[in-house]
Order: structure tokens, then sequence, then C-alpha cells
């Protein structure tokens, strides 16, 4: 089937990280009619898949693709907006396994003309804590034999269509969540000695907590510590007894990483008990940095500007973003790279994770063979 008719069936019946259960049927069933039999339940809704070419022990690379949908309320008048009411396919995994059906068909119907295997990751849960890529690796994803490069596509609406982009070394970052409960005494406005106000504290620490980025943190190394949501339910006149800080941590670098981690707890608590009162930190860890292996990654753009020209081939700026690919990047020399989608004449141009986000689908003519081909030269290396 046309790698359009696959994305709109995905896009129409979106489902939530984890809960893959009619994506991953669906994919089963079009390897199937390609010719090629899928092993399913890899990470409960996840699929592994092989097209072994001439010669396939030869070398074995890895192709992933994500499957996941968003909990976002398509705003989208679109043929094939999404049937399930709050779910959407906002991030594009829609197109990523569309795609890579495609790619594995093509591959399956020339793979007498080329040597070695490539093997197919349909992953589940990219978009939710601790990822969908922890588990396939877990259930053994990238073993048997252990591939030599791994690769994955994102759609990029910053990018027009018909253009790709490549980044050699650190690409995205990791994402950590902290949530911070800042405990004091509450009471009345009025009388502050009686209490021990957590709303004074909770600012004292959020003030504090920015300068180990300004003054911990290796200038020429990206982090960002963001606090989106506080909350402390007092009044005009009333001191709470508590006040809830939640955030993100994120950083490129695993070191950094771990040492900022244990000076924001650190940092947190002390401060709250200098004050009277204490703090309770939370830390959950989410993805790793995301690390474009540099040989790799000069490989498969050399292909893609054989397959695209060069004139369509960009070169990406560090994103402070997260990706769980990045946990296949920690095992095995990989690269994540970017397929524009954007066609501000059509009126597409929203970013991922909004409502009305949509690509043009031309990308879907130059998506599965470009893989195919970057494929192929990664083979013959
Ligand atoms: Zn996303
Ligand atoms: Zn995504």
């Amino acid at each position: 089937m046309e790698t359009v008719n696959l994305r709109r069936h995905l896009h129409a019946n979106p489902e939530l990280s984890y809960q893959e259960y009619n994506t991953a049927k669906y994919v089963a069933e079009t390897l199937r009619t390609s010719g090629i039999e899928p092993t399913e339940g890899i990470a409960t809704t996840g699929l592994l898949a092989e097209v072994k070419g001439k010669n396939p022990g030869r070398k074995t690379i890895a192709l992933r693709a994500d499957m996941d949908a968003l909990p976002i309320q398509e705003a989208n008048n679109v043929s094939y907006k999404s049937k399930n009411p709050g779910v959407m396919h906002a991030c594009g995994h829609d197109v990523h396994t569309s795609s890579l059906l495609s790619t594995a068909r093509i591959l399956h119907e020339v793979k007498d003309q080329f040597e070695g295997t490539v093997r197919f990751l349909f992953q589940p849960g990219e978009e939710k804590n601790p990822g969908g890529a922890s588990f396939m690796i877990r259930d053994g994803a990238l073993e048997n034999p252990r591939p030599s490069a791994i690769m994955g596509q994102h759609v990029f609406p910053l990018l027009p269509v018909g253009k790709i982009g490549f980044r050699e070394g650190m690409y995205m970052a990791s994402a950590d969540e902290i949530y911070l409960k800042v405990i004091g005494k509450g009471g009345h406005g009025a009388a502050p000695d009686l209490c021990v106000d957590p709303i004074v504290m909770a600012s004292h620490i959020i003030i504090a907590l920015q300068q180990i980025i300004s003054r911990n943190a290796n200038p020429r190394q990206p982090t960002v510590l963001t606090f989106g949501n506080i909350t402390g339910h007092g009044a005009t006149n009333i001191i709470p007894t508590e006040v809830n800080i939640a955030g993100t941590f994120r950083a490129m670098n695993e070191e950094w990483r771990e040492s900022a981690l244990v000076k924001i707890k650190k940092m947190a608590e002390g401060m709250a008990e200098g004050m009277g009162g204490r703090c309770e930190v939370e830390i959950s860890k989410g993805y790793p940095y995301l690390e474009n292996n540099p040989e790799l990654t000069r490989r498969i753009r050399a292909a893609g500007e054989e397959y695209v020209g060069k004139e369509n081939v960009v070169s990406l700026d560090i994103s402070l973003g997260a990706e769980d690919f990045a946990y296949y990047s920690q095992v095995v020399p990989a690269s994540f790279y970017r397929l524009g989608t954007r066609n501000e004449a059509k009126g597409i141009s929203s970013y991922v994770h909004t409502p009305t986000f949509d690509i043009d689908e031309d990308a879907l003519k130059l998506g599965p063979g470009l893989m195919a081909w970057m494929a192929i030269r990664e083979l013959e290396f």
C-alpha cells in the first residue's frame, strides 16, 4: 500500500504511549503483506522484523520508528482526522511508522542486491517516561547480533519539505523531571512570626537553583533548568503549609547531569532547612542525551546528499528537546536525522505537539526511499 494511505490510517487511529495494540497489529499485517514476518510483543506493543540480503551475516544495521500518539485533541479538518477523541499523532510518529513500513517493503524487494541484514524496530512509548526504547533494548532489540549502526528519522516542521537535516555529535538533551515540596508552617498572613513561610522559601530556592546553571555548569555545554509549575494554596491573608514546584532539567553531558541532580537536591534541602522548614526533592529520571556518532552521521549524510542533492541537505542546530532514541545511541553508533515537512504555501507550519500540527505528505515520497538508500550505503561500508 502507498505510504500516504498507511500514514492516513495511522493518523486517523492514534493510540497513546504503551497502548499501541491496534497500531502494532496494523504494522504486523502490513509487514506480512510485504512478505516480511515480524516478531510481535517486543516491549509489549513493539515489533521487530528483519530483511536479509545476500550474505546476511556480514553485517546488521537497524532502523527505528516510534508508534505512539499524544493526549491532544486534533483541530485539523482533514479527511484523515483522528477518530479517537483527545488523542492525536501530533509528533509525526504516524509518519515515522508508515515511512519505515515502506522502507522495509523497498528493501525486501531489492534484497538480492545488497549484502547484510536490516533490522526494523517499531517501538512503543516514545513520548512517555521511561521511554519505549529502554524496553526494546531490555527485550533484546540490539542483540543477536548487535547491529553496527542504528538510524532514526523525525519529522521537522521548521524544515521545508524536500529537505533533510543531519548533525554530528551531541544533538538532543537528557530530560529529568524535578519535583520540590517546600514545607513550612502555615498561619495568618498578618502573623508571619508564628509561621514558617513556604512561599518565601520556595522563591529563594527557585532563584538559587538557577545559579547551579549559571555558576556550576560548563558554559560551553548547553543546559537548562525550568520550573513551569508552582502551587501554594494560601490566600491574601493566609500563609500556606506547603508549596509544590515542578520543572525540567536538561543537559548534554551525562557526568554533568548526574552532578547537577545531586547539587539541585542538596541546595533545595539546605536552603529550606536554613530558613526553618524543609524541602522534599523527588527526581524522575528521563531519557539520556542523544549523541549522533560523527562517522556514521558523515556516511549517511553523504548517502542522503546522493539521494536528494547536496543543496537539499542542511546541518542541524543542537536541540534541548529530548528523544528516547538517545537510549540506542548509548549502546550502538547511532544517528538521528530530520525529514522536512513544512510547506507554508499550503499553510502547513504548526510545530509538533500542537492541535494543528500536520505535514506536507510530499515528504512521504522522499522518506522511505531515502532511508532505504542510506541503509544500503551503510551496509556497503
Ligand atoms: Zn513528541
Ligand atoms: Zn516525536
